[in-house]
């Protein structure tokens, strides 16, 4: 089979889901040689089965307003490959959520946390629920008729859903508290959970360290650090506040931020007053930043662009999915920005990244770059049944010796005959290898 005949049977079997199938595309095209080379993988047929989720569950999640109003959303749980692991990966509630996004999220979990050396699987879930505007309320009765049926599939030896966009500590506490009840015991089936109930230390903060730490790493190859740079993040969420901390730590600037409606320029970087701030944004549930600038004098809003043209020297897109296309990857390379790095799951377009891969510039993909939140959840699910928890400095210790291995391993296998490294297959051909021979060692399952 060629790469092009597998492509066109994925695409037959998996019709209007563009984000799977471009998520499969990037995996594939670059494992593509190291699977056919390994007649193993070839026998055990691991490419068309390693894009087939072991299980999909769907259901409704019904819930009444404030006002005594009924609505109904759909929920989603996609348990992608458990072949290192229980199923392990976030739940997202955002109305652009679908069996196509979910899926991609899904299967880019399970080379990511390949990726980590921890034994966990992969899967993701959600809903399209639209939390904007409700009340804690509304919140709590939507997260416990999600989980009133999702308790049913999951389990701390089985699957251990987390957060992502729109689903933080609050969501993660309503969800707990509704599977305790039901399943009438106390065990690590979540992670994120509030730190005085099994949460780890530095969680909340995981993923956007853990992002920073890569940046470290790639910047290292070429002698430089973060001190003084100009770093222009997207979004505002627990990712973006994450890594706004570390690199105005490691004495780096960040000078953007974004949201659905625009985004910030503030030349004078981030303090801690500002970082603080975005975490109130968040929890305004407004999904809005122009109130930074109001609140900040020389920060400036631009209405409905977003922050690539600007000229910095990291670019760090930590929003969404495909929010960075090839015109902004353009406007990048006109400025010479010599680092961008992936912190939301697969947030440039494909032709955005054959934009910077051209370019040769330092390009992390996501799975790599922000493997340190789902990191320390591994680690989290460690202190849980071990029932003892860890100081901040062990996790952080430990999160970053991860993220530094995962640097490795993407050097590893992704420098190139001119030395250049393409993190982009190193990331792919390291986390899939593992998982492909889980699944040959495994039998026909
Ligand atoms: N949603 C996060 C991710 O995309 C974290 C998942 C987890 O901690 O399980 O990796």
């Amino acid at each position: 089979m060629t790469f092009k005949e597998f492509m066109d049977k994925v695409t037959a079997k998996n019709p209007n889901e563009p984000e799977f199938l471009q998520a499969v595309k990037e995996v594939i095209e670059t494992v593509w040689d190291a699977y056919e080379s390994n007649p193993r993988f070839v026998k055990n047929n691991i490419l068309e089965r390693i894009v087939e989720p072991e299980r999909t569950i769907i259901f409704r999640v019904p819930w009444m307003d404030d006002k005594g109003e009924v609505h109904v959303n759909r929920g989603y749980r996609v348990q992608f490959n458990s072949a290192i692991g229980p199923y392990k990966g976030g739940i997202r509630f955002h109305p652009s959520v679908n069996l196509s996004i979910l899926k991609f999220l899904g299967f880019e979990q399970t080379f990511k946390n390949s990726l980590t050396t921890l034994p966990m699987g992969g899967g993701k879930g959600g809903s399209d629920f639209d939390a904007r505007g409700r009340s804690d309320a509304e919140i709590m009765r939507f997260c416990q008729s999600f989980m009133a049926e999702l308790y049913r599939y999951i389990g701390a030896n089985l699957d251990v859903p987390a957060g992502d966009i729109g689903v933080g500590a609050r969501e993660i506490g309503y969800f707990f508290g509704m599977y305790k009840k039901l399943a009438n015991e106390f065990t690590g089936v979540m992670t994120g959970k509030g730190r005085t109930w099994g949460g780890s230390l530095i969680r909340p903060e995981a993923t956007g360290f853990g992002v920073i730490y890569f940046v470290q790493e790639m910047l290292k190859t070429k002698g430089q650090t973060l001190k003084d740079k100009r770093v222009a993040l997207s979004g505002f969420g627990n990712v973006a506040w994450g890594a706004a901390q570390k690199v105005t730590e490691l004495g780096g600037k960040i000078v953007t931020i974004s949201g659905p409606d625009g985004y910030i320029y503030d030349a004078a970087g981030f303090d801690a007053e500002k970082i603080e701030y975005m975490r109130e944004l968040r929890a305004s549930n407004n999904d809005r930043v122009k109130d930074f600038a109001d609140k900040f004098p020389g920060a400036v809003f631009h209405a409905g662009k977003r922050p690539w043209g600007e000229k910095v020297d990291v670019a760090i897109p930590a929003a969404t999915q495909n929010e960075l296309d090839v015109n902004d990857a353009k406007a990048l390379m006109a400025n010479g920005v010599p680092c961008v790095c992936e912190a939301a799951n697969m947030p440039c377009t494909p032709e955005a990244m054959e934009v910077f891969m051209k370019a040769r510039i330092l390009f992390a993909p996501g799975k790599a770059a922000n493997a340190g939140g789902v990191a320390t959840s591994g680690l989290e699910m460690t202190q849980n049944s071990m029932r003892l928890s860890w100081s901040s400095e062990e996790v952080d210790e430990k999160l970053h010796g991860i993220m530094r291995n995962i640097h490795e391993a993407c050097v590893a296998s992704g420098t190139e005959k001119d030395g250049y490294v393409n993190y982009v297959k190193g990331a792919n051909i390291a986390g899939f290898l593992k998982v492909a021979e889980a699944m040959c060692d495994q039998g026909i399952v």
